[in-house]
């Protein structure tokens, strides 16, 4: 049997129907270039169970963040890409697989555009009715583009904005600060190891058990209260001996932060992240159990999405309520404040969202999430990359203690994979010594290099990463689309662009990018190209929106900005 065949036969390819689905490991390729290699063990992997929240409907994260349409259409992705030539492309359109035509080498073996509508047309009443009938897919951002690390993906980002909260507001970490916040998903599930990585003690309110014996179990979970006064009582315990540690509260959020208020229990700093963007599928409402709740959404959706959207405007409200009793208030990423506002909280916005509070600084840098996943399957290869990269950087104190410590606490989910915030200059740097680590055989197979879609210059999201610019270019979404256009003409191995990844259809439009170090010259070409030119465009959007940091590192780095040179 053929290592093609095999594979066909372990994978269950043409069966059509949900299965436990691992990336295939090691160093034998399937298909006919580690580029298409690449992309099919990365579609296994975001759907590997200890991955993905709910692999037997195909969703990776983010309330309905999907990696194929449906089972068929991930056979079909497949098969097509154990035949891709290394001169072809594979269209997926929404998660279905819809064509492949002649390209050349340098270009990307897979396109894909997810969950994307005519503006007019761009909500969640459109796209549910496309999806009843089987026409779109909504790809969340790194679900529907392939390049999902399980929770560690968003574990830095998160790491890094509770960090430079603490520098911001209490000049030093998050020692003896106790944080409030819900939602243990996916993403969410990175808030109380990131917290505590910063020092500080976390209460996470979750509605689902079973999420929070996932945390639990994967250790970014210290322990779970029976009560809330258990919860805050350990809390403020830990807090006073500025002990590190995360509490998991098993409760709909709508029911506790009322009850914290009436309690005068006021937490330092309050956010969260439920699923906020998706007040069907991703919202609990108060005043339902779960299993009555999961139930009400097929029978009575109206219903459900009307008692959501009332619950968030009540959350918000408590959110603002604690904030004006002296909390740290800010929005996380999940439109939160959007959807309470649709409920008449028209002060929603009285607290900022977590990009313009923290993040902004470092995108006008072209920093942003670089993560890598190793083919081989081998964690020592993601050891090797870290000690080489800590070689590489030594300057880069914060980095090295990052990297430091998520190889001492983040179990591995899925595929060995490593993520830490790099800036220009660094990106390319970083992307050169993988494929000199392959070429030298120093790790057993290629790596694959790529991003969130969160990042510097690729998203427009008026209520996240785009909030509040200096030029009001909030809501203008050609800066995503010239990014991936970029990636395309730069020669990414995939590139992607989607509709409402974070806040939910119509409120964002980004791009993303995966390109495999493979050890080949043409390999290192294409890295440089696409690793200088991604986080390029996001200096050149903060340049062209008047913020002096991206000024300044674009004249320093040599980035061209040929309107502002010719003003200056
Ligand atoms: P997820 O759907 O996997 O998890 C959401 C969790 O919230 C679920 O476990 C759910 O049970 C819980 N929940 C929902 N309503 C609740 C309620 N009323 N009370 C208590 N728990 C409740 O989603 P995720 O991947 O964790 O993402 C969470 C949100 O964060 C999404 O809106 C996502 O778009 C957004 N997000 C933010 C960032 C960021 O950088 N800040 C990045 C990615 C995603």
């Amino acid at each position: 049997m053929t290592n093609k065949e095999k594979l066909l036969k372990d994978l269950k390819i043409g069966c059509g129907v949900a299965r436990p689905v691992r990336s295939p490991r090691g160093t034998q390729l399937h298909c006919k270039g580690w580029y298409q290699e690449a992309a099919l063990r990365m579609l296994c992997n975001n759907l590997d169970p200890d991955n993905a929240e709910n692999p037997d409907e195909l969703i990776v994260y983010g309330g309905l963040g999907k990696a194929a349409r449906n089972w068929h259409c991930f056979d079909v992705i497949v098969k097509t890409l154990l035949d891709l030539e290394n001169d072809e492309t594979l269209l997926i359109q929404s998660g279905k697989p819809v064509g492949v035509l002649k390209t050349h080498t340098n270009a990307p073996r897979v396109l894909m555009a997810n969950a994307n509508i005519v503006p007019q047309w761009a909500n969640w009443d459109t796209f549910h009715e496309l999806d009843k009938k089987g026409l779109i897919m909504y790809g969340q951002m790194t679900a529907g583009s392939w390049i999902y690390i399980g929770t560690q993906g968003i574990l830095q980002g998160t790491y890094e904005t509770f960090a430079s909260l603490g520098r911001k507001h209490y000049h030093s970490d998050l020692t003896g600060k106790i944080i409030v916040t819900a939602g243990l998903g996916g993403m969410g599930g990175a808030q109380p190891l990131s917290v505590t990585m910063a020092n500080g003690v976390a209460i996470c309110i979750e509605i689902d058990p079973t999420r929070i014996k996932k945390r639990l179990d994967k250790r970014y979970l210290d322990i779970e209260a029976t009560s809330l006064d258990q919860a805050i009582a350990s809390a403020q315990a830990a807090a006073k001996n500025g002990t590190p540690l995360s509490i998991g509260l098993c409760a709909n959020v709508c029911d506790v932060l009322p009850a914290m208020i009436q309690q005068k229990f006021i937490p330092d700093v309050i956010t969260d992240q439920t699923s906020a963007h998706d007040e069907l599928n991703g919202y609990f409402p108060q005043g339902l159990s779960l299993e009555a709740a999961l139930t009400l959404r097929k029978t009575d959706p109206e219903t459900y999405k009307d008692m959501a959207l009332n619950s968030m405007a009540l959350h918000v409200r408590a959110i603002l309520e604690l904030q004006k009793k002296g909390a740290i208030a800010f929005d996380y990423g999940n439109n939160l404040r959007a959807q309470a506002m649709k409920r008449g909280v028209d002060n929603a916005m009285d607290y900022p969202g977590f990009v313009p509070a923290y993040i902004r600084e470092l995108f006008c840098r072209g920093e942003g999430p670089f993560r890598w996943a190793a083919l081989s399957g081998d964690p020592e290869d993601i050891r090797v990359t870290d000690r080489e990269l800590i070689r590489l950087f030594p300057e880069k104190t914060k980095m090295i203690n990052w990297l430091k410590m998520a190889g001492e606490k983040v179990e591995h989910m899925g595929l060995p994979t490593r993520i830490c915030w790099l800036g220009y200059g660094e990106r390319e740097r970083a992307g050169k010594l993988f494929n000199d680590l392959v070429r030298d055989k120093k790790v057993k197979a290629p790596i694959v290099i790529g991003r969130d879609h969160l990042d510097c210059g690729s998203v427009a999201s008026p209520y996240r990463e785009t909030e509040a610019m200096k030029d009001g270019s909030d809501a203008v979404a050609d800066w995503a689309l010239l990014n991936c256009m970029t990636n395309v003409a730069s020669g990414a191995t995939w590139v992607s662009f989607h509709d409402g990844g974070g806040v939910g259809i119509g409120y964002a439009l980004h791009a993303g990018q995966v390109t495999v170090a493979d050890g080949t010259p043409e390999a290192e070409n294409r890295l440089i190209t696409v690793l200088r030119n991604d986080p390029g465009t996001g200096i050149i959007r903060h340049a062209d929106a008047g913020y002096k940091t991206a000024i300044d590192v674009a004249h320093a780095k040599g980035v061209k900005l040929p309107m502002i040179n010719m003003e200056t």
